[in-house]
């Protein structure tokens, strides 16, 4: 279990030191932005939506450690997938992060699984899911600033 969890910090780290897709995506047609004013955490998430599948996915901001990571691999682990799909994700990951550890994480979480340790740290599942709820509003196209509080 030790290694598991040293592999998943990990994974956490390397992805705040090097943020995949972290870049401002210039022909992006949803985007949104986020603040979780608890950590201080912000984040800008863009797609690029073509029927009805993420043909891109980037994200911009400042934040913790987990808030990064957690943009980092919510924006690889989205691409390709359709609207539908990255919402189910979305849920899947919530659960994964708020529930009770009973049966584990869905195996279609992928590399998400390094955040699931999360749940332990209540103070910060709002960094964990400030990407998620940012990607729900663009996916809307909501303008409105997403808070987590
Ligand atoms: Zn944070």
């Amino acid at each position: 279990m030790n290694d598991l969890r040293e592999l998943y910090q990990e994974v956490i780290f390397d992805h705040y030191r090097k943020p995949r897709n972290f870049r401002r995506m210039n022909d992006a047609n949803h985007s949104a932005e986020g603040y979780n004013p608890l950590c201080g955490d912000k984040v800008t998430v863009y797609l690029k939506v073509e029927d009805g599948h993420i043909s891109d996915a980037s994200f911009e901001g400042s934040g913790c450690a987990i808030s990064t990571a957690s943009a980092s691999l919510m924006t690889d682990s989205l691409k390709g997938k359709s609207e539908a799909e990255a919402l189910q994700m979305l849920e899947e990951f919530h659960g994964m992060v708020t529930g009770p550890i009973a049966g584990g994480a869905p195996a279609a979480l992928g590399k998400l699984k390094a955040l699931a340790g999360v749940r332990e740290f209540p103070q910060r599942v709002k960094c964990a899911t400030l990407a998620w709820h940012t990607l729900q509003a663009a996916l809307k196209n909501q303008h409105d600033k997403v808070t987590t509080e």
